[in-house]
């Protein structure tokens, strides 16, 4: 793979701007280059434009450096600018499986690169001759989920392997539940592929969906073209504070996660007991795609109780499928129960 013949030639050449943080960094006693209002501190100054700080922590808990991290407005930031940054409009397409999470699709639409989707096997397993036949030569990057959405299992990894490894553009594995899936994530294989692109996010095991911080995990050559053409002060000083102090938090957030996962199981063993559940898929996320018998009807039954999952229906492979977040033990019971009275006659 050469990097610099892949990335769009208006990006390779672009210069990117330059903030007023980054022709300046650290300490001084005053500060008038920016045009911020003196008062109001902390909140009248911009916030660093490459978050050095988060990015040293993250780094630690990864296992990875921090020039090898991009931090986003949630992981479709990052899934945005590798459209934008290698695919050029009404030329270039990228490919990814189906089903899977919506935004690639929508992502590549708004960037008017079209897309190619390949649908995985039964029980949502993934064939990588099927991803590599997919491939012209216009497509730049290959989308994989792993554990995927909405199926929730994890995609094998020497199937990922085989694709990072022949394909010449840029493979993202979206990494999005993968602390429900501890073991499986592809970082400590970055520096195998240099193709690879692995996304994650505080927005699932760390319950922080609401403060919007992704994270894009490549060489700090892809890391490189990203920082050029995302907006220059991405992330706010909230977001950054709070992720800070939640990753002071791990052991809670480890704590959650198992309680989760037994969650999961009891759940999965107590839906298969159901008359109107046909098969539970096996899960590595927080969330169980069922399929039902009548999901449209059981959806409504449920938003009448006040309880809302989502109806996967009309995705491919998922025809009579409900997918279920799993909740907390109180409101997974209010599920059960809910669903047990549920009468199809
Ligand atoms: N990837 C996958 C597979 C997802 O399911 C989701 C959210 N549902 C995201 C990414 C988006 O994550 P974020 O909140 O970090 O934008």
């Amino acid at each position: 793979m050469n990097l610099q013949n892949l990335v769009r030639k208006n990006i390779a050449s672009l210069v990117p701007y330059s903030s007023a943080r980054d022709e300046f960094t650290g300490e001084a006693q005053v500060f008038l280059d920016a045009n911020e209002n003196p008062f109001n501190e902390p909140y009248n100054r911009y916030p660093d434009p490459l978050q050095r700080k988060l990015k040293q922590k993250i780094a630690e808990i990864k296992n990875v450096t921090p020039d090898k991290i991009f931090l986003g407005n949630g992981s479709d930031e990052p899934i945005d600018l590798l459209i934008r940054a290698f695919c050029e409009p009404e030329t270039d397409n990228i490919v990814t499986i189906d089903p899977s999470y919506g935004m690639y699709q929508v992502a590549a639409n708004i960037n008017d690169v079209s897309i190619r989707k390949v649908p995985l096997s039964a029980n949502f397993t993934l064939d990588p001759m099927t991803v590599l036949h997919a491939v012209d030569l216009h497509t730049k990057l290959i989308f994989l989920c792993s554990p995927n959405n909405p199926s929730g299992n994890n995609l094998s990894r020497s199937a990922m392997h085989h694709i990072a490894r022949h394909f010449k553009g840029i493979v993202v594995v979206d990494e999005a539940y993968i602390d429900f899936s501890p073991g499986n994530s592809l970082l400590p294989d970055l520096d195998r592929h240099k193709n690879l692109v692995v996304l994650q996010t505080f927005s699932k095991a760390w319950g922080m969906a609401g403060i919007r911080l992704g994270m894009a995990f490549a060489s700090p050559e892809i890391i490189g073209i990203l920082n050029k053409i995302k907006y220059p002060y991405n992330l706010n000083i909230l977001t950054q504070e709070k992720a800070l102090e939640m990753l002071e938090n791990k052991g809670q957030v480890e704590n959650w996660v198992a309680t989760l996962i037994n969650e999961r199981n009891r759940i999965s063993a107590e839906l298969e007991k159901l008359d109107q559940v046909k098969t539970v898929y096996p899960s590595d996320a927080n969330f169980l795609l069922v399929s039902v018998e009548n999901a449209g009807l059981i959806y409504n039954k449920l938003v009448e109780k006040g309880i809302i999952v989502r109806d996967r229906s009309k995705v491919n492979l998922c025809a009579g499928c409900l997918r279920i977040t799993i909740g907390s033990p109180e409101e997974n019971n209010l599920l059960l129960e809910a669903l047990k009275n549920i009468n199809l006659a």
